[in-house]
């Protein structure tokens, strides 16, 4: 009998407004056979989401039930303030269907999956820097000034926890962006299939490599700058 292929969990975890629900959704499109996990939170639904599309929306009542039900893989407070977590039987499913399944979740989550199964793959997206992200979240529109800035201070804390990822997406030129996370993805599968890589695969391989931590430190150095010392907000 041929052992059941387990998934291959891909942890993608971002400062808000980096462009990763973008880069998510264009991977979606792009590689078969993977699974979005839809978190469960207590958070109340924004603009057009939809319960069982971006989320599954429940109450604060529901959300413990669940965790005394042993139902998530993880589970974190983020923000200080509303439950997310990942429930198991994604993870389930995804074995049954032999795909892979991909978690956007925050730092807190990815630690606790990468405790729980250090095989999982991590992505960590980072900016070019801390301005390009202020634009983006100003272009986003999503948010008043305040929360930008509380958005833009956060960022400054979550970004200091790259280091405990495999793999950094810069993303400045969005195509590339996603053709890296797609190498990303594709180059991790390659591991298990088995036989030697054709030359396109190893190229791909070869991509992907450029993208892990160890490869990348001399580019994270001005991006780290950028948010450690940032210019006063304006008055
Ligand atoms: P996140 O999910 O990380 O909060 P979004 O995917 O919502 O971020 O992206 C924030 C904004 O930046 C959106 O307006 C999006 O279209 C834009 N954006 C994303 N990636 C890029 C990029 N590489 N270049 C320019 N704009 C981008
Ligand atoms: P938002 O409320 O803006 O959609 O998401 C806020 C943050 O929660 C993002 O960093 C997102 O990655 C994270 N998040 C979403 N789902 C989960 C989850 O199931 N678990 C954890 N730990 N974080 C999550």
């Amino acid at each position: 009998m041929i052992p059941a292929r387990k998934p291959i969990i891909y942890i993608i975890s971002a400062p808000s407004g980096s462009g990763k629900s973008t880069l998510v959704n264009e991977l979606l499109k792009l590689v078969p056979n993977l699974d979005f996990s839809i978190s469960y939170t207590t958070r109340a639904p924004r603009g057009s989401e939809q319960n069982g599309k971006e989320y599954y929306f429940v109450t604060r009542a529901e959300f413990e039930r669940m965790i005394r039900a042993d139902a998530f893989l993880e589970h974190a407070n983020v923000f200080d303030k509303d439950l997310y977590g990942t429930a198991r039987r994604f993870l389930k499913e995804a074995e049954q269907k032999v795909h892979d399944l991909l978690l956007d979740i925050d730092v807190q989550g990815a630690a606790q999956i990468k405790h729980k199964q250090p095989e999982a793959v991590s992505i960590f997206v980072l900016p070019p820097d801390r301005k390009t992200l202020e634009w983006r979240l100003r272009k986003r529109g999503e948010d008043a000034p305040d929360v930008i800035q509380r958005r833009l201070d956060k960022a400054g804390r979550e970004i200091e926890n790259y280091d405990k990822y495999n793999y950094i997406l810069i993303n400045d030129v969005l195509e590339k962006s996603i053709e890296s996370l797609q190498d990303i993805v594709l180059a991790e599968r390659f591991g298990g299939l088995g036989r030697p890589l054709t030359e396109s695969e190893k190229q791909i391989v070869e991509r992907a490599e450029r993208c892990r931590l160890a490869n990348l430190k001399d580019r994270l150095g001005p991006i780290l700058e950028s948010f450690r010392n940032p210019p006063p907000a304006a008055q």
